[in-house]
């Protein structure tokens, strides 16, 4: 064959030269031959003289040898009466013949009867000769069968019927054996969705096949003719005399007979094809799936005209389908939002929101198709269905987290290349949809896909031996063969998510924000009247001591003065009654001023500034140094507290009382320490006060915090009122810090205590 250019200066890859490395460039348009169930001619359009013809005209039509006929008009290869009923037939045709093959003449010849087509192509009209062969169904009956088929198609419901009933249809109309809808995914590969076959066949429903498996040049042609018809796939391709006319190859890209690749009928021939149709499903003008007719036992040779049926149904079926598969979009949407509202409420009702996405039989996971889901909130991570191990899902979130900062949702049908991580799981996660719900907080939903090998049965039974076409020691465009290479290009891909999920995934978003905001403001509104019966509590409290102190005082005073008086005239125990009453109003007063002042630390202003905390130290050590000296006890201070911004009275205060505490509960008469220190923390510094004094149960670890809750006697370590660490809990509190304790009997106290809020600790 002589060597053709391309544009681009390559030789050009046609049916001479293809090979396994350039079958996806081969040029199959220009394969320079045509199937034998049929001849050639191409003719000048102007006087239809015959350019070129397949070399098998004379045995198949009954024409002269093919170098009398070159040249000549094209009376001398049909005849007088049929060559002058094409001339009448092309020039009334002559507007459509740009579209493509148009049935022309039914033309009685020497050879037999032909259906013969026309079409236009640069440099001249192509007429194909066609044997006529036996229709499958009496004609009749197609055009009424085609009719209620319409109609049926209409009435199904969802793509999976309506494509079951087409394949039916079509088989019926056709004969084949097999008719299968073939629906192409974004990635090229290509699953069958519905099948109608024969007895005794393997069913090929639910496989997926490669996107090798119909290279590019055969998915531009599929786009361009609405039928391809291949009767044997053991043809001997008839050759087109000469090779080249009226200046270049033949074009015949919308051929009929068009000679295939020998790449495709390799394909067909493994897959025990020996006679096929192939049908495009268009959508908005692009290829969308195909309706692949094969027959299995023998060769198949359809009629024109259940062809035509058959080529009128898939014209049907990609207007209709295209509607249908909007549907079930549709649907999908409304499933999404149904489950969105059922979601929404269920979080509403539940005191923890992530309680509604979990539990019930309704949850995240049938949010959006998915095989795994997780919810990660500050309360722990959620598993639900197949996902990753929950460090994985941990680890992953933290991934998350830190590089997914730009948008709230992310999704990615291919994590492993994102995230090398993934690869241990590849099989469970392939693909995430993570919706972030909060801004810098690793609460997230997330969904997970599969791999797809997991969840697709691929076409080619990798058990069967079977012929393999090999070239240069590569296996390719065989079932098995394609097979293992679009297996690699899968591996740790999942199928893609659709934008509508991804808005989906929005959506969820924002209504599990709301349902925080409104808990949010649920819990403010019960805050703020918590601090309301707060205040009331301690202006009773201050009301209350405060007018107590009167009467108390005019007890003490009498009691007094009835002693100093008229003691001498009580008998001794009415003098220790007398005695008694004192005691009494005396610890009575200790108790109201120590609730009085309790008061006073919740009902005050706060006097905040910026402190040296060594300095208040030093102040609260040096109103106890009568104590320390009395108690012998050590103070020791390892490290100087910082500056920071608080009260210093209220501080002074909370000091003394943890201090005067240490120094009191005590057992040691020598030893005895008390140490003043902090600690760095993330968050705010962490103070201390320890003692090596008695301890404390851990029963009573909250106890003691409690207004006048005493562990002992009153007068035993030297007594008190029990409000000291109430008043230091307050003091705390109202710097937004808190206080706890570190303690067991015989082991000392540590009391830490922090002045501003320290979210990570609680
Ligand atoms: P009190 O005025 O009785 O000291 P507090 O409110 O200061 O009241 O303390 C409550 C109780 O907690 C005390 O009665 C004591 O039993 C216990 N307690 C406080 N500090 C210590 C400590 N450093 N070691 C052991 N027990 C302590």
């Amino acid at each position: 064959m002589a060597s053709m250019l391309t544009t681009n200066g390559g030789p050009m890859i046609t049916a001479g030269n293809v090979d396994l490395n350039n079958c996806d460039r081969e040029q199959i348009q220009f394969s320079g031959a045509v199937q034998p169930h049929g001849a050639l001619l191409v003719l000048s359009e102007r006087d239809l003289l015959v350019l070129q013809a397949s070399a098998n005209c004379p045995a198949l039509l009954g024409t002269p040898a093919i170098d009398r006929l070159l040249g000549q008009p094209i009376e001398h290869a049909l005849g007088q009466s049929q060559a002058g009923e094409l001339r009448d037939r092309l020039q009334r045709e002559a507007a459509g013949l740009g579209n493509g093959p148009v049935h022309v003449l039914r033309a009685a010849l020497p050879g037999g009867v032909f259906d013969t087509f026309a079409h236009r192509v640069e440099g001249g009209l192509i007429i194909e000769f066609e044997v006529v062969a036996a229709p499958a169904a009496p004609l009749l009956d197609l055009y009424s069968d085609l009719r209620s088929t319409i109609a049926r198609l209409q009435a199904t419901h969802g793509l999976q019927a309506f494509f079951a009933l087409a394949c039916d249809q079509t088989r019926r109309f056709t004969g084949y054996e097999r008719v299968m809808a073939y629906k192409f995914l974004e990635d090229g590969s290509g699953d069958v969705t519905a099948e109608s076959l024969a007895e005794g066949l393997q069913p090929y429903l639910g496989m997926r096949f490669p996107a090798t498996d119909i290279p590019a040049p055969a998915r531009r042609l599929f786009a361009l003719s609405w039928l391809r018809h291949l009767p044997d796939t053991n043809y001997q391709p008839v050759a087109l005399l000469p090779e080249q006319a009226a200046g270049g190859p033949l074009d015949q890209s919308r051929g009929l007979l068009r000679s295939v690749s020998v790449m495709y009928t390799s394909y067909l021939k493994n897959m025990g094809a020996r006679g096929t149709m192939v049908m495009p499903l268009m959508k908005d003008g692009a290829l969308w799936g195909l309706i692949s007719c094969m027959n299995h036992s023998a060769p198949l040779h359809v009629a024109y005209e259940p062809r035509m049926a058959a080529e009128f149904l898939a014209h049907m079926l990609s207007l209709l389908m295209a509607a249908k598969e909007d549907t079930e979009t549709y649907e999908y949407k409304l499933r999404i939002g149904a489950t969105l509202e059922h979601l929404t409420r269920a979080m509403a009702a539940q005191s923890i929101f992530h309680d509604g996405l979990t539990k019930g039989d309704t949850t995240v996971l049938r949010f959006v198709d998915a095989t795994g889901a997780a919810v990660a909130t500050a309360d722990g991570v959620v598993l639900l269905g197949r996902t990753p191990g929950e460090a994985q899902v941990r680890q992953l979130i933290g991934w998350l987290g830190k590089s997914q900062t730009e948008n709230p949702v992310f999704a990615t049908d291919s994590l492993t290349a994102l995230y090398p991580a993934a690869a241990e799981f590849e099989d469970t996660a392939a693909g995430v949809l993570a919706a972030r719900l909060v801004p810098h907080r690793d609460d997230y939903v997330l969904w997970f896909r599969s791999e797809i090998e997991q969840t697709v049965h691929w076409a080619g039974n990798p058990d069967k031996p079977m012929e393999v076409l090999e070239v240069d020691g590569e296996i390719r465009l065989t079932p098995r063969g394609s097979f293992a290479l679009y297996k690699q290009s899968v591996t740790g891909r999942s199928a893609p998510w659709r934008e509508m999920e991804i808005e989906a995934a929005a959506s969820l978003r924002r209504a599990v924000l709301e349902v925080i905001l409104r808990q949010a403001e649920a819990l403010e509104t019960a805050n703020r009247e918590l601090s309301r019966s707060n205040v009331e509590l301690d202006s009773f409290a201050f009301v209350a001591s405060h007018d107590l102190k009167e009467p108390l005082r005019g007890i003490t005073n009498y009691a007094t003065f009835l002693m100093r008086s008229h003691g001498e005239q009580l008998d001794e125990d009415g003098r220790e009654k007398l005695r008694t009453v004192l005691r009494l109003t005396s610890r009575m007063d200790d108790l109201i001023e120590s609730l009085l002042h309790y008061s006073r630390v919740g009902r005050v202003d706060m006097a905040l500034a910026v402190n040296d905390l060594e300095v208040i130290l030093d102040e609260a050590l040096m109103t106890l140094a009568p104590r320390i000296q009395e108690t012998g006890a050590q103070i020791r201070r390892p490290r100087h507290l910082p500056w920071i911004r608080c009260d210093r009275v209220r501080v002074r205060e909370l000091f003394a009382n943890l201090i005067s505490n240490a120094l009191k509960y005590s057992d040691a008469a020598a030893d005895r320490w008390v140490e003043i220190g902090w600690e760095d923390s993330f968050e705010t510094p962490v103070f201390y006060v320890r003692d090596n004094g008695i301890g404390i149960d851990a029963a009573q670890h909250q106890r003691i915090f409690q207004i006048f809750r005493r562990l002992h006697p009153r007068d035993a370590y030297g007594g008190g009122s029990g409000a000291g660490l109430t008043i230091v809990q307050r003091v705390a509190e109202r710097h937004g810090g808190r206080v706890w304790v570190e303690s067991a009997p015989g082991e000392g106290a540590t009391f830490r205590f922090t002045l501003a809020s320290d979210d990570k600790a609680s």
